[in-house]
Protein backbone atom coordinates (compact mmCIF):
# COMPACT_ATOMS: atom_id res chain seq x y z
CA UNK A 1 0.00 0.00 0.00
CA UNK A 2 2.34 2.34 -0.80
CA UNK A 3 1.97 6.16 -1.70
CA UNK A 4 0.82 6.82 -5.74
CA UNK A 5 4.86 8.57 -5.40
CA UNK A 6 6.54 5.29 -4.89
CA UNK A 7 4.00 2.83 -6.47
CA UNK A 8 3.85 4.62 -9.46
CA UNK A 9 6.25 7.73 -9.76
CA UNK A 10 5.94 8.49 -13.30
CA UNK A 11 1.97 8.75 -12.89
CA UNK A 12 2.52 10.36 -9.81
CA UNK A 13 4.23 13.45 -11.60
CA UNK A 14 1.68 13.85 -13.96
CA UNK A 15 -0.59 14.21 -11.60
CA UNK A 16 1.37 16.44 -9.54
CA UNK A 17 2.00 18.53 -12.94
CA UNK A 18 -1.76 19.02 -14.15
CA UNK A 19 -2.23 20.24 -10.32
CA UNK A 20 0.40 22.54 -10.97
CA UNK A 21 -1.46 23.80 -14.28
CA UNK A 22 -5.16 24.52 -12.88
CA UNK A 23 -3.69 26.07 -10.13
CA UNK A 24 -1.20 28.05 -12.13
CA UNK A 25 -3.35 29.60 -15.25
CA UNK A 26 -7.31 30.60 -15.25
CA UNK A 27 -9.71 28.33 -16.36
CA UNK A 28 -12.23 29.08 -18.63
CA UNK A 29 -13.40 26.61 -20.64
CA UNK A 30 -17.23 26.97 -20.04
CA UNK A 31 -17.75 23.05 -19.43
CA UNK A 32 -15.16 22.69 -16.88
CA UNK A 33 -15.33 23.87 -13.20
CA UNK A 34 -13.43 22.90 -9.91
CA UNK A 35 -14.40 20.19 -6.94
CA UNK A 36 -14.78 20.94 -3.69
CA UNK A 37 -12.07 18.73 -1.70
CA UNK A 38 -15.39 16.51 -0.51
CA UNK A 39 -15.82 15.97 -3.61
CA UNK A 40 -12.24 14.99 -4.52
CA UNK A 41 -12.41 12.73 -0.97
CA UNK A 42 -15.06 10.72 -1.91
CA UNK A 43 -13.51 10.27 -5.84
CA UNK A 44 -10.75 8.94 -4.03
CA UNK A 45 -12.57 6.29 -1.40
CA UNK A 46 -13.05 2.81 -0.96
CA UNK A 47 -16.42 3.31 -2.71
CA UNK A 48 -14.75 2.62 -5.79
CA UNK A 49 -14.26 -0.92 -4.69
CA UNK A 50 -17.43 -1.64 -4.58
CA UNK A 51 -20.04 -3.56 -7.15
CA UNK A 52 -23.45 -2.67 -7.10
CA UNK A 53 -25.58 -3.10 -9.64
CA UNK A 54 -29.28 -2.63 -8.90
CA UNK A 55 -31.12 0.00 -7.53
CA UNK A 56 -30.77 0.65 -3.30
CA UNK A 57 -32.70 -2.08 -1.88
CA UNK A 58 -32.70 -4.42 -4.96
CA UNK A 59 -29.36 -5.09 -5.77
CA UNK A 60 -27.35 -8.09 -7.08
CA UNK A 61 -24.76 -8.17 -5.02
CA UNK A 62 -23.97 -8.47 -1.21
CA UNK A 63 -22.53 -5.82 0.96
CA UNK A 64 -24.69 -2.73 -0.06
CA UNK A 65 -26.06 -1.58 3.23
CA UNK A 66 -23.79 1.59 3.01
CA UNK A 67 -23.99 2.14 -0.48
CA UNK A 68 -27.68 2.46 -0.97
CA UNK A 69 -27.28 4.56 2.18
CA UNK A 70 -25.62 7.14 0.06
CA UNK A 71 -27.64 6.70 -3.03
CA UNK A 72 -30.53 7.29 -1.51
CA UNK A 73 -29.34 10.39 -0.20
CA UNK A 74 -27.79 11.67 -3.49
CA UNK A 75 -31.19 11.09 -5.13
CA UNK A 76 -33.62 12.79 -2.22
CA UNK A 77 -31.07 15.79 -2.46
CA UNK A 78 -31.40 15.97 -6.38
CA UNK A 79 -35.18 15.61 -6.05
CA UNK A 80 -35.77 18.31 -3.59
CA UNK A 81 -32.87 20.56 -5.60
CA UNK A 82 -34.31 20.38 -8.72
CA UNK A 83 -38.09 19.94 -7.60
CA UNK A 84 -38.57 16.46 -9.65
CA UNK A 85 -40.74 13.52 -8.55
CA UNK A 86 -38.01 10.90 -10.31
CA UNK A 87 -34.11 10.65 -10.50
CA UNK A 88 -31.69 8.77 -11.73
CA UNK A 89 -28.30 8.98 -10.03
CA UNK A 90 -26.26 6.66 -11.88
CA UNK A 91 -25.25 7.67 -15.18
CA UNK A 92 -21.62 7.36 -15.52
CA UNK A 93 -21.23 10.73 -17.68
CA UNK A 94 -24.05 13.52 -19.70
CA UNK A 95 -23.52 11.01 -22.69
CA UNK A 96 -24.64 7.95 -21.18
CA UNK A 97 -27.58 9.61 -18.82
CA UNK A 98 -28.41 10.72 -22.99
CA UNK A 99 -27.96 7.41 -24.08
CA UNK A 100 -30.56 5.89 -21.79
CA UNK A 101 -33.10 8.71 -22.27
CA UNK A 102 -33.25 7.72 -25.74
CA UNK A 103 -33.40 4.05 -24.86
CA UNK A 104 -37.01 5.20 -22.49
CA UNK A 105 -38.43 7.49 -24.53
CA UNK A 106 -37.60 6.57 -28.35
CA UNK A 107 -37.30 3.49 -30.68
CA UNK A 108 -34.07 2.95 -32.89
CA UNK A 109 -34.97 4.87 -36.27
CA UNK A 110 -37.83 6.94 -34.77
CA UNK A 111 -36.86 10.79 -35.57
CA UNK A 112 -35.59 12.91 -33.18
CA UNK A 113 -35.16 17.32 -33.59
CA UNK A 114 -32.30 18.79 -31.55
CA UNK A 115 -30.17 21.87 -31.97
CA UNK A 116 -27.55 21.55 -34.71
CA UNK A 117 -24.40 20.73 -33.53
CA UNK A 118 -22.45 23.69 -35.66
CA UNK A 119 -25.33 25.90 -33.86
CA UNK A 120 -24.93 24.81 -30.63
CA UNK A 121 -26.12 21.59 -29.92
CA UNK A 122 -23.96 18.54 -28.44
CA UNK A 123 -22.85 15.79 -29.86
CA UNK A 124 -25.96 13.34 -28.59
CA UNK A 125 -28.48 15.56 -30.17
CA UNK A 126 -27.92 13.79 -33.38
CA UNK A 127 -24.39 13.89 -34.67
CA UNK A 128 -23.87 11.86 -37.78
CA UNK A 129 -21.25 9.15 -36.25
CA UNK A 130 -22.67 9.52 -32.54
CA UNK A 131 -24.78 6.84 -31.29
CA UNK A 132 -27.80 9.38 -31.68
CA UNK A 133 -26.95 9.68 -35.33
CA UNK A 134 -26.53 6.28 -36.17
CA UNK A 135 -29.26 4.57 -34.55
CA UNK A 136 -31.97 7.64 -34.71
CA UNK A 137 -33.00 9.52 -37.35
CA UNK A 138 -31.33 12.49 -36.70
CA UNK A 139 -32.95 16.67 -37.42
CA UNK A 140 -31.89 19.67 -36.36
CA UNK A 141 -33.14 22.78 -35.83
CA UNK A 142 -30.81 26.42 -36.30
CA UNK A 143 -31.16 29.55 -34.61
CA UNK A 144 -32.58 32.18 -35.80
CA UNK A 145 -30.13 33.53 -38.78
CA UNK A 146 -30.80 37.82 -37.56
CA UNK A 147 -30.99 37.16 -33.95
CA UNK A 148 -28.52 33.74 -33.64
CA UNK A 149 -31.19 33.31 -30.98
CA UNK A 150 -33.26 30.03 -30.62
CA UNK A 151 -36.66 30.64 -32.10
CA UNK A 152 -39.59 28.28 -31.27
CA UNK A 153 -41.46 29.21 -34.45
CA UNK A 154 -38.16 27.76 -36.50
CA UNK A 155 -38.61 24.60 -34.33
CA UNK A 156 -42.09 24.29 -35.00
CA UNK A 157 -41.65 24.98 -38.76
CA UNK A 158 -39.06 21.99 -38.27
CA UNK A 159 -41.11 19.96 -36.09
CA UNK A 160 -44.10 20.59 -38.66
CA UNK A 161 -41.89 18.94 -41.55
CA UNK A 162 -39.97 16.15 -39.33
CA UNK A 163 -42.50 14.58 -37.34
CA UNK A 164 -40.32 13.95 -34.59
CA UNK A 165 -40.94 11.11 -32.05
CA UNK A 166 -38.56 13.16 -29.90
CA UNK A 167 -37.65 16.89 -29.33
CA UNK A 168 -34.52 18.32 -27.55
CA UNK A 169 -33.71 21.27 -25.94
CA UNK A 170 -30.49 21.70 -23.83
CA UNK A 171 -26.99 23.08 -25.57
CA UNK A 172 -23.57 23.07 -25.30
CA UNK A 173 -22.10 26.65 -26.75
CA UNK A 174 -25.41 29.08 -26.58
CA UNK A 175 -25.53 32.10 -24.29
CA UNK A 176 -29.22 32.69 -24.19
CA UNK A 177 -32.11 31.10 -22.36
CA UNK A 178 -34.29 28.72 -24.22
CA UNK A 179 -38.28 29.10 -23.71
CA UNK A 180 -38.83 25.54 -22.21
CA UNK A 181 -42.68 26.22 -22.11
CA UNK A 182 -42.79 26.62 -25.95
CA UNK A 183 -40.65 23.97 -26.83
CA UNK A 184 -42.91 21.59 -24.59
CA UNK A 185 -46.52 23.33 -26.54
CA UNK A 186 -44.82 22.36 -29.95
CA UNK A 187 -44.45 18.80 -28.71
CA UNK A 188 -47.58 18.72 -27.61
CA UNK A 189 -48.85 19.73 -30.86
CA UNK A 190 -46.60 17.34 -32.91
CA UNK A 191 -46.85 14.77 -30.70
CA UNK A 192 -43.64 14.32 -29.93
CA UNK A 193 -41.83 13.69 -26.31
CA UNK A 194 -40.09 16.91 -24.98
CA UNK A 195 -36.59 15.81 -23.40
CA UNK A 196 -33.99 18.78 -22.11
CA UNK A 197 -30.40 18.28 -21.75
CA UNK A 198 -29.74 20.93 -19.20
CA UNK A 199 -26.40 19.53 -18.44
CA UNK A 200 -24.35 23.41 -18.93
CA UNK A 201 -27.05 25.39 -17.38
CA UNK A 202 -27.84 22.81 -14.13
CA UNK A 203 -26.23 24.84 -11.71
CA UNK A 204 -27.90 28.00 -12.39
CA UNK A 205 -31.35 25.77 -12.21
CA UNK A 206 -30.01 24.61 -8.72
CA UNK A 207 -30.24 28.07 -7.88
CA UNK A 208 -32.92 29.78 -9.06
CA UNK A 209 -31.70 31.67 -11.22
CA UNK A 210 -32.12 30.06 -14.90
CA UNK A 211 -35.63 28.82 -15.75
CA UNK A 212 -36.18 25.01 -14.74
CA UNK A 213 -37.40 23.09 -17.56
CA UNK A 214 -38.39 20.59 -14.85
CA UNK A 215 -42.14 21.15 -14.79
CA UNK A 216 -42.51 21.29 -18.73
CA UNK A 217 -40.03 18.60 -19.90
CA UNK A 218 -40.82 14.82 -19.89
CA UNK A 219 -37.37 14.13 -19.05
CA UNK A 220 -33.98 16.06 -17.60
CA UNK A 221 -30.88 15.21 -18.64
CA UNK A 222 -27.61 16.45 -16.99
CA UNK A 223 -24.02 16.40 -15.96
CA UNK A 224 -22.64 17.39 -12.52
CA UNK A 225 -19.86 18.63 -13.59
CA UNK A 226 -20.36 21.80 -15.15
CA UNK A 227 -21.85 24.64 -13.91
CA UNK A 228 -23.03 22.35 -10.93
CA UNK A 229 -19.27 21.82 -10.15
CA UNK A 230 -19.61 18.49 -8.77
CA UNK A 231 -18.03 14.72 -10.18
CA UNK A 232 -17.63 13.95 -14.10
CA UNK A 233 -20.62 12.23 -13.86
CA UNK A 234 -24.38 12.15 -15.22
CA UNK A 235 -27.78 11.92 -13.58
CA UNK A 236 -31.68 12.21 -15.22
CA UNK A 237 -34.65 14.07 -13.29
CA UNK A 238 -38.26 12.71 -14.72
CA UNK A 239 -41.75 12.61 -14.25
CA UNK A 240 -42.78 9.73 -12.30
CA UNK A 241 -44.22 8.07 -15.21
CA UNK A 242 -40.76 7.39 -17.13
CA UNK A 243 -39.57 5.68 -14.03
CA UNK A 244 -39.22 2.50 -14.50
CA UNK A 245 -38.32 2.65 -18.31
CA UNK A 246 -35.49 5.23 -17.07
CA UNK A 247 -34.17 2.88 -14.68
CA UNK A 248 -33.94 0.07 -16.77
CA UNK A 249 -32.44 1.72 -19.34
CA UNK A 250 -29.63 3.14 -17.32
CA UNK A 251 -29.41 -0.38 -15.72
CA UNK A 252 -29.02 -3.29 -17.84
CA UNK A 253 -29.91 -1.07 -20.57
CA UNK A 254 -26.38 1.38 -20.94
CA UNK A 255 -24.74 0.17 -17.94
CA UNK A 256 -23.08 -2.51 -15.44
CA UNK A 257 -22.46 -1.62 -11.84
CA UNK A 258 -22.56 2.34 -11.06
CA UNK A 259 -19.74 3.90 -10.05
CA UNK A 260 -20.25 4.48 -5.96
CA UNK A 261 -17.47 6.81 -5.28
CA UNK A 262 -19.06 9.25 -8.04
CA UNK A 263 -22.28 9.01 -6.69
CA UNK A 264 -21.34 9.90 -3.15
CA UNK A 265 -19.28 12.88 -4.83
CA UNK A 266 -22.73 13.79 -6.64
CA UNK A 267 -24.29 13.68 -3.23
CA UNK A 268 -22.47 15.94 -1.71
CA UNK A 269 -22.35 18.34 -4.82
CA UNK A 270 -26.49 18.13 -4.77
CA UNK A 271 -25.68 19.10 -0.68
CA UNK A 272 -23.29 22.22 -2.07
CA UNK A 273 -25.46 23.06 -4.68
CA UNK A 274 -28.70 23.61 -1.97
CA UNK A 275 -26.36 26.11 0.14
CA UNK A 276 -26.51 29.94 0.28
CA UNK A 277 -22.41 30.25 -0.42
CA UNK A 278 -23.88 28.65 -3.83
CA UNK A 279 -26.17 30.60 -5.26
CA UNK A 280 -23.87 33.20 -4.54
CA UNK A 281 -21.11 31.18 -6.62
CA UNK A 282 -23.88 31.33 -9.62
CA UNK A 283 -24.41 35.31 -9.00
CA UNK A 284 -20.92 35.44 -9.27
CA UNK A 285 -20.71 33.62 -12.56
CA UNK A 286 -23.32 35.42 -13.93
CA UNK A 287 -22.19 38.60 -13.44
CA UNK A 288 -18.94 37.19 -14.24
CA UNK A 289 -19.91 36.64 -18.22
CA UNK A 290 -21.70 39.63 -18.56
CA UNK A 291 -18.69 41.58 -17.62
CA UNK A 292 -16.68 40.03 -20.08
CA UNK A 293 -18.98 40.56 -23.06
CA UNK A 294 -19.44 43.91 -22.11
CA UNK A 295 -15.35 44.31 -22.40
CA UNK A 296 -15.86 42.15 -25.87
CA UNK A 297 -18.46 44.36 -27.09
CA UNK A 298 -15.76 47.25 -26.84
CA UNK A 299 -14.70 49.55 -29.96
CA UNK A 300 -11.50 48.28 -29.64
CA UNK A 301 -12.17 44.55 -29.77
CA UNK A 302 -14.72 45.49 -32.29
CA UNK A 303 -11.81 47.59 -34.80
CA UNK A 304 -10.35 43.63 -34.85
CA UNK A 305 -13.63 42.39 -36.53
CA UNK A 306 -14.64 40.47 -33.47
CA UNK A 307 -18.20 40.56 -32.11
CA UNK A 308 -20.10 38.73 -28.93
CA UNK A 309 -22.68 36.33 -30.17
CA UNK A 310 -26.55 37.87 -29.44
CA UNK A 311 -24.49 40.73 -28.25
CA UNK A 312 -24.17 39.41 -24.45
CA UNK A 313 -25.22 36.68 -22.53
CA UNK A 314 -27.77 35.06 -19.96
CA UNK A 315 -25.59 32.53 -18.63
CA UNK A 316 -22.41 31.34 -18.01
CA UNK A 317 -20.74 31.52 -21.09
CA UNK A 318 -19.69 33.86 -24.04
CA UNK A 319 -19.42 33.42 -27.47
CA UNK A 320 -16.87 35.40 -29.63
CA UNK A 321 -17.74 35.64 -32.88
CA UNK A 322 -14.54 35.58 -35.08
CA UNK A 323 -16.14 35.41 -38.36
CA UNK A 324 -15.16 38.61 -39.71
CA UNK A 325 -11.62 38.50 -38.19
CA UNK A 326 -8.59 37.58 -39.25
CA UNK A 327 -7.84 35.70 -36.44
CA UNK A 328 -9.76 32.27 -36.54
CA UNK A 329 -10.84 30.05 -33.10
CA UNK A 330 -7.40 28.07 -33.04
CA UNK A 331 -5.63 31.64 -33.15
CA UNK A 332 -7.56 33.14 -30.81
CA UNK A 333 -6.93 29.93 -28.10
CA UNK A 334 -3.42 29.88 -28.89
CA UNK A 335 -2.94 33.67 -28.08
CA UNK A 336 -5.07 33.17 -24.50
CA UNK A 337 -2.85 30.23 -23.37
CA UNK A 338 -0.23 32.27 -23.97
CA UNK A 339 -1.72 34.96 -22.02
CA UNK A 340 -2.37 32.04 -19.30
CA UNK A 341 -6.11 31.38 -19.71
CA UNK A 342 -7.66 28.47 -21.28
CA UNK A 343 -10.46 28.19 -23.42
CA UNK A 344 -11.90 26.59 -26.28
CA UNK A 345 -12.33 27.00 -29.83
CA UNK A 346 -16.00 26.55 -31.33
CA UNK A 347 -17.91 26.56 -34.06
CA UNK A 348 -20.44 29.47 -34.75
CA UNK A 349 -23.74 29.46 -36.70
CA UNK A 350 -22.69 29.54 -40.74
CA UNK A 351 -19.14 29.21 -39.51
CA UNK A 352 -17.59 29.63 -42.83
CA UNK A 353 -14.04 27.95 -41.40
CA UNK A 354 -13.86 24.36 -40.92
CA UNK A 355 -14.43 22.92 -37.22
CA UNK A 356 -10.86 22.07 -37.06
CA UNK A 357 -10.07 25.84 -36.67
CA UNK A 358 -13.45 27.29 -35.85
CA UNK A 359 -14.41 31.15 -36.39
CA UNK A 360 -15.82 31.39 -32.21
CA UNK A 361 -14.42 30.80 -28.62
CA UNK A 362 -16.27 29.59 -25.97
CA UNK A 363 -15.83 31.49 -22.79
CA UNK A 364 -16.98 30.39 -19.34
CA UNK A 365 -16.91 32.29 -16.49
CA UNK A 366 -18.03 29.15 -13.66
CA UNK A 367 -14.46 27.46 -12.38
CA UNK A 368 -13.51 31.33 -11.82
CA UNK A 369 -16.19 32.09 -9.70
CA UNK A 370 -15.34 28.65 -7.71
CA UNK A 371 -12.43 29.99 -7.18
CA UNK A 372 -13.66 32.84 -5.76
CA UNK A 373 -13.60 35.75 -8.28
CA UNK A 374 -16.25 38.44 -7.75
CA UNK A 375 -17.00 41.59 -10.35
CA UNK A 376 -13.30 43.17 -9.49
CA UNK A 377 -11.48 40.17 -11.09
CA UNK A 378 -13.91 39.60 -13.73
CA UNK A 379 -13.67 43.44 -14.57
CA UNK A 380 -9.59 42.63 -14.85
CA UNK A 381 -9.84 39.39 -16.73
CA UNK A 382 -12.24 41.02 -19.16
CA UNK A 383 -9.99 43.54 -19.96
CA UNK A 384 -6.78 40.76 -20.20
CA UNK A 385 -8.86 39.08 -23.19
CA UNK A 386 -10.27 41.82 -24.59
CA UNK A 387 -6.64 43.53 -25.00
CA UNK A 388 -5.13 40.42 -25.88
CA UNK A 389 -7.86 39.93 -28.40
CA UNK A 390 -8.16 43.49 -29.93
CA UNK A 391 -4.02 43.40 -30.98
CA UNK A 392 -3.75 39.71 -32.05
CA UNK A 393 -0.93 39.04 -32.75
CA UNK A 394 0.68 41.98 -31.94
CA UNK A 395 -0.85 41.71 -28.33
CA UNK A 396 2.02 42.11 -25.67
CA UNK A 397 1.44 38.56 -24.16
CA UNK A 398 4.35 38.69 -21.55
CA UNK A 399 2.61 41.81 -19.84
CA UNK A 400 -0.89 40.45 -20.33
CA UNK A 401 0.84 36.59 -18.29
CA UNK A 402 1.82 38.98 -15.63
CA UNK A 403 -1.62 40.48 -15.00
CA UNK A 404 -3.09 37.26 -15.31
CA UNK A 405 -0.09 35.48 -12.56
CA UNK A 406 -1.25 38.50 -10.13
CA UNK A 407 -5.06 37.27 -10.23
CA UNK A 408 -3.85 33.75 -9.84
CA UNK A 409 -1.53 34.52 -6.88
CA UNK A 410 -4.49 36.18 -5.02
CA UNK A 411 -7.10 33.29 -5.54
CA UNK A 412 -4.81 30.12 -4.74
CA UNK A 413 -6.33 27.18 -5.89
CA UNK A 414 -6.62 24.00 -3.88
CA UNK A 415 -3.83 25.36 -1.47
CA UNK A 416 -4.38 22.02 0.86
CA UNK A 417 -3.49 20.05 -2.27
CA UNK A 418 0.19 20.53 -1.95
CA UNK A 419 0.66 17.68 -0.43
CA UNK A 420 -1.01 15.19 -2.62
CA UNK A 421 2.00 12.58 -2.33
N1 LIG B 1 -24.77 17.21 -22.84
C1 LIG B 1 -24.30 18.44 -23.06
C2 LIG B 1 -25.25 19.54 -23.38
C3 LIG B 1 -22.93 18.67 -22.98
O1 LIG B 1 -22.45 19.89 -23.23
C4 LIG B 1 -22.07 17.59 -22.66
C5 LIG B 1 -20.60 17.76 -22.54
O2 LIG B 1 -19.96 18.55 -23.07
C6 LIG B 1 -22.61 16.33 -22.48
C7 LIG B 1 -23.97 16.17 -22.57
C8 LIG B 1 -21.75 15.11 -22.31
O3 LIG B 1 -21.23 14.96 -21.07
P1 LIG B 1 -20.03 13.91 -20.87
O4 LIG B 1 -18.83 14.55 -21.40
O5 LIG B 1 -20.05 13.71 -19.37
O6 LIG B 1 -20.40 12.65 -21.57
Amino acid sequence: NAPISAADPEIAELLDSELRRQQGGLEMIASENFVPRAVLQCQGSVLTNKYAEGYPGRRYYGGCEYVDQIETIARERAKKLFGAEYVNVQPHSGAQANAAVYQALVKPGDTVLGLALDHGGHLTHGMKINFSGKFYHAEAYGVNPETFRIDPEIIRQRALETHPAMIIGGWSAYPRIEDFKAMKEIADEVGAKFWVDMAHFAGLVAAGLHPSPVPYADVVSSTAHKTLGGPRSGFILAKQEYAKKLNSSVFPGQQGGPLMHVIAGKAVSFKVAGSPEFRNRMERTLEGAKIIAERLLADDVKANGISVLTGGTDVHLVMVDLRNSEMDGKQGEDLLAQCGITINRNTVPFDPRPASVASGLRIGASALATRGFGPKEYEEVADIIGTALAAGPSADVEALKARVDKLVEDFPLYPDLDQIH
